[in-house]
C-alpha cells in the first residue's frame, strides 16, 4: 500500500472483505472449511481404491484394543497392539479417529503416525501400528504394486507440469496491446497516403524497468509515437497512442471491406520482445 485507502475505496473494501473472511476461515470454522467446501477430502473419496497408499491403522494388527496392563500377557488376554492411549485421536487437526478407517476429513498430515510410533516405542511394541499402506495390505498384507490407476494419475500430472513449464517457457518479458483508438476513423494525408490512429498498452512483467522501441515490421508503412518514446517502470504499465501511416497502393483489399494486417515488433535495446498484428482500415477506393 503505497497511497491513503480512501484514494482506493472499491480495493480497500474488497481487502477489508477477504481479510475478514480468512480470519473466519482460519480462527472460526477452520475444520468446516475442510469437511464440506474445500474439494480435497471429496476428489480422495472418487480417486482412491483398495490399492491406494493412505494413512491407515493396521486393525489386524491392533484389535482386540485393550488398555495397558502392568504384568499382562496382552496375546493371552486377547489384546491386540493398540493399546487405546487415544493419542492419535488427541493429536489429529480433524479431530477424527483413524481407526474408524479412511475418512474424507484425514488430510494425510500424519501426526497420528507419529503420536502412535511414539506410544509403541515407550511401551517396547513394534512401530507402524498406524501407517502409510493401503487397504489391500493391511487386510491381506500385499505389498504395495503400481497400478493402472496410478500410471494414468501420474501421466495426467506429468502432462499438467509440462503444460506450465511450458507457459513458463513461453512467459515474455511484457504484454502489449495495439488497438485502433475508438469513435476515430483513418485519415486521409497528402501524399495519397493514409493514417490510422492507435492505442497501445503495456505491461512490464520484470522488475526492472523497461525502456521500448516500436517498429513496424512490416515491409511498408511508418510509425510516428504521440510524444516520447515509452518506459515501463517495473512491474508497472505504460500507455502510448501512435500513428501508422501507409500509401494508399499498400492498402490491401479484402472483399468489401479495406483492411490491411501490419506487424509491429516490440523492441528494448534492439531486442525483439514481442510481435504482433494490427489491422488498418483505408478509403474504400
Ligand atoms: S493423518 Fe492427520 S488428519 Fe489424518 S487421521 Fe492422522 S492426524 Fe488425523
Ligand atoms: S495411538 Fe496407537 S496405540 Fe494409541 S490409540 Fe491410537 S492406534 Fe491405539
Amino acid at each position: 500500500m503505497h497511497e491513503n485507502p480512501s484514494n482506493h475505496p472499491g480495493l480497500f473494501t474488497a481487502h477489508l472483505v477477504f481479510s475478514f473472511a480468512f480470519y473466519l476461515v482460519f480462527s472460526r470454522i477452520r475444520e468446516q472449511v475442510c469437511t464440506t467446501i474445500c474439494p480435497y477430502g471429496r476428489l480422495q473419496g472418487v480417486l482412491l481404491d483398495k490399492n491406494s497408499l493412505i494413512v491407515a491403522y493396521d486393525y489386524v494388527r491392533g484389535e482386540k484394543r485393550g488398555k495397558l496392563k502392568a504384568k499382562e500377557s496382552r496375546k493371552e488376554a486377547g489384546k491386540g497392539d493398540c493399546i487405546d492411549c487415544n493419542q492419535c485421536v488427541n493429536v489429529c487437526p480433524m479431530g477424527i479417529d483413524i481407526r474408524n478407517g479412511t475418512q474424507m476429513e484425514c488430510t494425510n498430515c500424519t501426526a497420528c503416525i507419529d503420536a502412535c510410533n511414539f506410544m509403541m516405542r515407550n511401551v517396547g511394541l513394534q512401530e507402524g501400528l498406524i501407517r502409510m499402506d493401503s487397504e489391500e495390505g493391511i487386510a491381506n498384507s500385499k505389498p504395495f504394486k503400481i497400478t493402472a490407476r496410478i500410471v494414468v494419475y501420474t501421466s495426467v500430472l506429468l502432462v499438467l507440469i509440462g503444460f506450465i513449464f511450458a507457459l513458463l517457457l513461453m512467459r515474455t518479458d511484457i504484454e502489449t496491446s495495439i488497438l485502433r483508438t475508438p469513435g476515430v476513423s483513418f485519415q486521409e494525408l497528402p501524399d495519397n497516403k493514409v493514417s490510422n490512429l492507435y492505442n497501445i498498452k503495456m505491461i512490464n512483467k520484470t522488475s526492472k524497468e523497461i525502456k521500448i522501441k516500436i517498429k513496424i515490421l512490416s515491409e511498408y508503412g511508418e510509425i510516428k509515437l504521440v510524444g516520447k518514446e515509452p518506459v515501463i517502470p517495473s512491474q508497472g504499465t505504460a500507455e502510448t497512442a501512435a500513428f501508422i501511416i501507409l500509401s494508399k497502393a499498400d492498402i490491401t483489399k479484402v472483399k468489401t471491406k479495406i483492411k490491411t494486417k501490419i506487424k509491429i515488433g516490440v523492441y528494448s535495446d534492439d531486442k525483439e520482445l514481442e510481435t504482433l498484428t494490427t489491422s488498418f482500415i483505408g478509403p474504400l477506393n
